[in-house]
């Protein structure tokens, strides 16, 4: 619609794939929601620069059991949507973590027996001849890797789509929220670029920008947004097309098969905070963190053939950038703030496409009284958990 309309049941602030997944778990549970999005179209700033990987190999259990449930979304998509003009296009070519470093091959050990405990136990440990003989790309130095066949990659615009088309909510693009009328200390309504909605209730689905929309309620939320690019590189002959997302566990650098060449990414721990933005700017400079074989954090290290991609010259590329919206633990903001009514969605530090459907289930269930907000381990005023370190 042009126009928002003048009240609604739900206002779900902000049109990626968290707002989408908002809006459609919201109607499941009877609840319809108006979709609003600043900019002029769903799914254009952090979800479309996203990998669009998931795994169930996480090193907490809450996470794996979200991840799972979301995975069970992604495989019958058209089934539990009851639409299928959007299809994520599931590819469930692996995901593969390889190390050079005895000191990681026994934390890979470790961690791969706390997740056999958890229940997944299709997750492999493979001995460097073993990962070789599978993938003969891999280095001969790397010394072992964890690998789990079933995880795999989605297409996030389709999975936004897809969610947003079957939610049945009233969607309004080019409208952007302002600002909130708060009587006491429950929401009155949402003020927005195109007129104010009366509404009792309303989701902050943001994004990076998530932080600033909660400001203006008074609301602090603990999120810091960091910049991550992705370095896009559409046409690579040597790219195995069949080869899993492949990490080096060592680096964090990673890439996966996309397009006819790959998608490379690299997770500087290192990166600090940055302010958050919708012009998220991207440094060109990063293809080469990556591509030149004398870094660090060279793809050529465990797979060599991009050395011969590096001699070569010949492929083109280009970079993108956004925005991470982490929290100090890494899990996802999920519940209503001090102000009632007014709810968040956000923060899912990295990994929102394969954790937000499962956590706006939760939000939705939140909403209909289905969980209470005691139970909920991700309400946004929790104490921060301590957590493993990871690559991603
Ligand atoms: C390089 C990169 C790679 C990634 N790879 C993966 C991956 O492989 N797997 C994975 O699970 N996750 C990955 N992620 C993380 C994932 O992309 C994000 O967690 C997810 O996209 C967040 O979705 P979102 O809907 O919260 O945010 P967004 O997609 O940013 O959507 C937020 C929306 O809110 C709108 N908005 C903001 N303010 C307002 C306002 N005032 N009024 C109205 N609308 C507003 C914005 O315009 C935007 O459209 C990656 C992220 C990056 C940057």
């Amino acid at each position: 619609m042009d126009t928002p309309p003048r009240t609604a049941e739900l206002v779900v602030i902000g049109g990626g794939i968290v707002g989408a997944a908002t809006a459609f778990y919201a109607a499941r549970a009877g609840i319809r929601s108006v979709l609003i999005e600043a900019r002029p179209a769903l799914c254009t700033l952090t979800t479309p620069v996203s990998t669009g990987a998931f795994r169930l190999q996480f090193s907490t259990e809450e996470e794996l059991r979200l991840v799972e449930e979301s995975v069970a979304l992604f495989r019958n998509f058209a089934e539990v949507t009851g639409q299928d003009e959007y299809d994520p296009a599931i590819r469930s070519q692996g995901y593969l973590w390889l190390t050079r470093s005895p000191g990681r091959a026994a934390e890979q050990r470790d961690l791969v027996e706390r997740q056999h405990g958890w229940g997944v136990t299709d997750i492999e440990l493979l001995d460097g001849d073993e990962v070789r003989r599978r993938f003969p790309y891999v280095a001969a130095d790397v010394l072992q890797a964890r690998f789990r066949a079933g995880d795999g990659f989605i297409d996030t615009r389709a999975v936004t789509m897809g969610l947003a088309t079957a939610s049945g909510a009233t969607v309004v693009t080019g409208c952007r929220a302002e600002g909130f009328d708060i009587a006491g200390d429950r929401l009155r309504a949402v003020r927005t670029s195109l007129g104010t909605i009366e509404t009792e209730r309303a989701v902050i689905a943001c994004g990076p920008l998530s932080g600033g929309v909660a400001g203006w309620a008074g609301i602090d939320l603990p999120i810091q947004t960091v910049r991550r690019h992705k370095l896009v590189m559409p046409d690579v002959p040597q790219v195995p097309a069949g080869a899993p997302m492949t990490i080096d566990e060592d680096s964090g650098a990673h890439w996966r098969p996309a397009l006819r060449g790959a998608w490379l990414l690299f997770t500087d721990p290192t990166t600090p905070p940055s302010e958050p933005t919708d012009t998220v700017p991207a440094d060109p400079g990063f293809a080469f963190e990556l591509l030149d074989p004398a870094s660090p954090t060279a793809v050529a290290r465990t797979a060599p053939f991009w050395a011969g991609v590096w001699e070569r010259n010949a492929a083109h590329w280009m970079v993108q950038a956004g925005q991470y919206t982490m929290t100090p633990d890494h899990w996802p903001l999920i519940g209503e703030t001090g102000v009632g009514g007014l709810y968040v969605n956000t923060g899912y530090s990295g990994h929102g496409i394969m954790l937000s459907p499962a956590g706006s289930r939760r939000l939705a269930d939140l909403l209909s009284g289905g969980l209470a907000p005691a139970d909920n381990i991700f309400r946004p005023d929790r104490e921060p958990r301590p957590r493993p370190p990871e690559a991603l």
